[in-house]
This record gives C-alpha cells, sequence and structure tokens, in this order.
C-alpha cells in the first residue's frame, strides 16, 4: 500500500480524499494555488504545497507543478478527484513516466473514453446501447443537414472532445441546423481547442441514469447500480438520487450487468460512470467519465461502501474487496449540490462565510470544505458543499432531506439552498415523476 498520496485537487473532494486516505493510515498531501492558503484541504491534510498563483491554468492544471510537489514531498500516487487534470490522458502519462501512480484508469482508456465518438463506438462493440446518431465525426453543415434529416428532426450536435454541457446544441427543425452546427463546433473550439462534432438523435423525454462501475484492471469489475442524475439545469445535474425512482430490481441487474460487462472486457481500471439516457424503457450511452464522480456519495450510501478507498486499493495493485452478489441496494439516498450563488438567476457569489453550521444526525452526511470566517475565492467552480441524506425508502430520504436542510446554515454569501426546500415541495419531485427538462421547465415557470 501507498504511504503517502498527493492530491491535485481542491475543495470538498480534495477533503474527501484526505479522509479515506487518512483511515488507511496514508499521509496526505495537499497542493493549492496562493488564492487558497487557508483552504480546509490544506488544514486537513499532512502537508501541503503551493503550486502557482490562483488562475487554474497555473495551479491546478500546472503538470510541471503538480509533478515537483510530488518529488519534493515524496508522495507515490495522485489522486486527481474530478475535474481539473482527473482525465487528461497526457498528464496520467507524464506521472506514469516519473514512477509515480495515477490513481484511476490508464491513460489509453482516458483517451478512449474522452473522445465521444471513440467511446460510443468502443461501447456499441462491447454490446452497450447507444443513441442513434452518426457515425463518427460530422465534417460539413452540408453533411449535417443530410444526416439530421435521414435521421428526423429534433436531433443535438454535440462537440467530440465536450464535457462540462458545453458544445451542445439542438436543432428541432430543418431552420436551426445550419446554426446548431455551427454554434456548437465554434463553441467546442473555443472551450476544448477541438471542433469536431457529431450528431445524435435528441430524445425529448428521458432521464439521465448512470452506472456506476468499478474494475480491477486486470479483467474483473462489478457495477453498482445507478444514479438518477435527471434534475439538470444547463446539462449540470443538480440534484442526485440512488435508486432511479424509475428502475426496478430487474432492470438494474440487466443494465448493471451489461456495463460490468463491457469494463471487464477492455481491463478497466478504478472507478468509472457510464451515462445512459432512459427513454421507454430503453437506455442509450451518451458518455463515460473515467473518474470519481461529484455524486458518488449517494452510491456510498445505499450501497456501504467507500469508493475512494477502493479507488486507492485498486490502485495499489490489490483485488477488488466486494463481489457483485455482495452489492445489495440497502435504502435510498439524495445529494443535492450546494453552490455559492444567488437565485434566481444563479449568479456567483463568492465572499467571506460569516456563519457556517452543517446539519447532522441519523443518515446525513455534508461534504464541505467551508467553515466560520473562510472567504470563498472567486477563481473556482462554486459548489460549496453536497448534502447527503440515507433513509430505508425514498418517503423517508426525503424527509430527512427536508429537516436536513432546515439545518443548513451558510451566513454571508447567498446559496442555492432555497432551490432545493423549493423543489422538495413540488409534487413531481415527491413522486420522482420527473426528465432532464423538468428542472429548466420549473425554473422557467419561477420566472428565473
Ligand atoms: P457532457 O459531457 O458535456 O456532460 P453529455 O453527453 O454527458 O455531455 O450530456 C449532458 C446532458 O445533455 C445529458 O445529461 C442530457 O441532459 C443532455 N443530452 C446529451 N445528449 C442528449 C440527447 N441525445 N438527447 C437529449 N438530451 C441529451
Amino acid at each position: 500500500m501507498f504511504k503517502k498520496i498527493l492530491i491535485a485537487n481542491r475543495g470538498e473532494i480534495a477533503l474527501r480524499v484526505v479522509r479515506a486516505c487518512r483511515e488507511m493510515g496514508i499521509q496526505s498531501v495537499a497542493v493549492h494555488s496562493t488564492a487558497d492558503s487557508d483552504a480546509m484541504h490544506v488544514r486537513m491534510a499532512d502537508e501541503s504545497v503551493c503550486i502557482g498563483p490562483p488562475s487554474s491554468t497555473q495551479s491546478y492544471l500546472s503538470i510541471p507543478n503538480i509533478i515537483s510537489a510530488c518529488e519534493i514531498t515524496g508522495a507515490e500516487a495522485i489522486h486527481p478527484g474530478y475535474g481539473f487534470l482527473s482525465e487528461n490522458a497526457n498528464f496520467v502519462q507524464i506521472v506514469e513516466d516519473h514512477d509515480l501512480k495515477f490513481i484511476g484508469p490508464t491513460a489509453q482508456h482516458i483517451r478512449i473514453m474522452g473522445d465521444k465518438i471513440t467511446a460510443k463506438d468502443t461501447m456499441k462493440n462491447l454490446g452497450v446501447p447507444c443513441v442513434p446518431g452518426s457515425d463518427g465525426g460530422v465534417p460539413t453543415v452540408e453533411e449535417a443537414r443530410r444526416i439530421a434529416g435521414d435521421m428526423g428532426y429534433p436531433v443535438i450536435v454535440k462537440a467530440t472532445a465536450g464535457g462540462g454541457g458545453r458544445g451542445m446544441k439542438v436543432a428541432k427543425s430543418a431552420a436551426d441546423i445550419d446554426v446548431a452546427f455551427s454554434t456548437a463546433r465554434s463553441e467546442s473550439k473555443a472551450a476544448f481547442g477541438n471542433d469536431e462534432v457529431y450528431i445524435e438523435k435528441y430524445l425529448t423525454l428521458p432521464r439521465h441514469i448512470e452506472v456506476q462501475v468499478f474494475g480491477d484492471g486486470k479483467g474483473n469489475a462489478v457495477h453498482l447500480g445507478e444514479r438518477d442524475c435527471s434534475l439538470q439545469r444547463r446539462h449540470q445535474k443538480v440534484f442526485e438520487e440512488a435508486p432511479s425512482p424509475a428502475i426496478d430490481a430487474e432492470t438494474r441487474a440487466r443494465i448493471g450487468k451489461t456495463c460490468a460487462d463491457a469494463v471487464a472486457e477492455i481491463g478497466y481500471a478504478g472507478a468509472g460512470t457510464i451515462e445512459f439516457l432512459y427513454e421507454n424503457g430503453e437506455f442509450y450511452f451518451i458518455e463515460m467519465n473515467t473518474r470519481l464522480q461529484v455524486e458518488h456519495p449517494v452510491t456510498e450510501a445505499v450501497f456501504g461502501v467507500d469508493l475512494v478507498r477502493e479507488q486507492i486499493r485498486v490502485a495499489a495493485g490489490l483485488p477488488l474487496s466486494f463481489k457483485q452478489e455482495d452489492l445489495v441496494v440497502k435504502g435510498h439516498a439524495i445529494e443535492c449540490r450546494i453552490n455559492a450563488e444567488k437565485l434566481p438567476n444563479f449568479q456567483p457569489s463568492p465572499g467571506k462565510i460569516a456563519q457556517y453550521h452543517a446539519p447532522g444526525g441519523l443518515g446525513v452526511r455534508m461534504d464541505s470544505h467551508l467553515y466560520d470566517g473562510y472567504t470563498i475565492p472567486p477563481y473556482y467552480d462554486s459548489l460549496i458543499g453536497k448534502l447527503i441524506v440515507f433513509g430505508r425508502d425514498r418517503p423517508e430520504a426525503l424527509a430527512r432531506l427536508n429537516r436536513a436542510l432546515g439545518e443548513l446554515i451558510v451566513d454571508g454569501i447567498h446559496t442555492t439552498t432555497p432551490l432545493f426546500h423549493q423543489l422538495l415541495a413540488e409534487p413531481d419531485v415527491q413522486s420522482g415523476n420527473y426528465t432532464i427538462h423538468w428542472l429548466e421547465k420549473w425554473l422557467e415557470k419561477q420566472g428565473g
């Protein structure tokens, strides 16, 4: 087992990894920008190294600085968290070239899944059902018109290198395709430095359901059921739950096995998420994330496992600590992503926290890096905490969430907490009757 791990991230996820390290008796090294000198992950880790100025490109994304921090501290492995360098195959290659261990899959698997066209081809060949769409990239607008016309509208034009909901445009009819094609291309060029796009059938009433998989890198893999992440704003998840209110045990076992078999076949190592849209009882693969997800705690809650510990174990060459038959859904979990944003328009609201009080009690987990007097810097993601609740069933989880939200105090800045109070009062949220468009429509109705 590793003696020392460097965490190439910040915020709540850096803390999450520090906690797993501590429970495993592993020393942790935090890295931070000058804007994060007072951050909780720096305070909680065993050691810390400043890796640059506030700008992420010069700190959390600076590969030479992170490798140097490993060399200075003698860390043997790097946990990337999510975002930043977590899905950067080039980074993984450099880490390995320096005889360090990347806690995650191989550079090759990250590369395959990072290119959405290759990912779809790979999954299709492994027997995973995909959204109907173009065979590969669509180079010209003429081609886009022809493919969309043959497939039938609506369609969605998506960036091959996409992520974070960027570089995606919907064309409702032939009148929209030229603009959708050119905007998706230019957005993709600006965000990812690559303007290749592809076309998919646009599903009008799907849910977003994703399957958590775990491989040992030696051809064995399990699945840990699904998460329903349909409540989204601008293609970004806001509220996640496990299990999905739309899936029964038989369906879970079937799609789970398809996913576990697929990743076992390619010898995948570590945690991964296979994302689907789910409509009329059918699953359609959209992408695979080759890292830990923000919403992983709902899976941890319902299965009673520690996914970060498992990532570290697999990276150290140990076998998976659970078998498929051990993985039984024990209840229901829900996560709310609390952001430092001002409603109703979700403008970023950084600043000093006058008072912070985390909810507690049975079945409540608050993953947050906040503390009294902490100043949230304006340079990074606005996620300030994840409130996760677990109950024996969905009604109990909903009641617990309502109770826990009422206990949360974050004074001094604006947060998205009131949004969740409102959502919990909605009959559709109470019954689990929503699709990926539900939240946007609801926000429009509120005039946001
Ligand atoms: P990203 O990598 O940018 O997150 P994804 O491919 O995972 O992009 O898609 C993000 C979200 O965009 C999905 O959860 C869904 O809401 C929407 N979306 C993507 N593809 C489609 C599609 N073919 N039909 C309808 N909605 C889609």
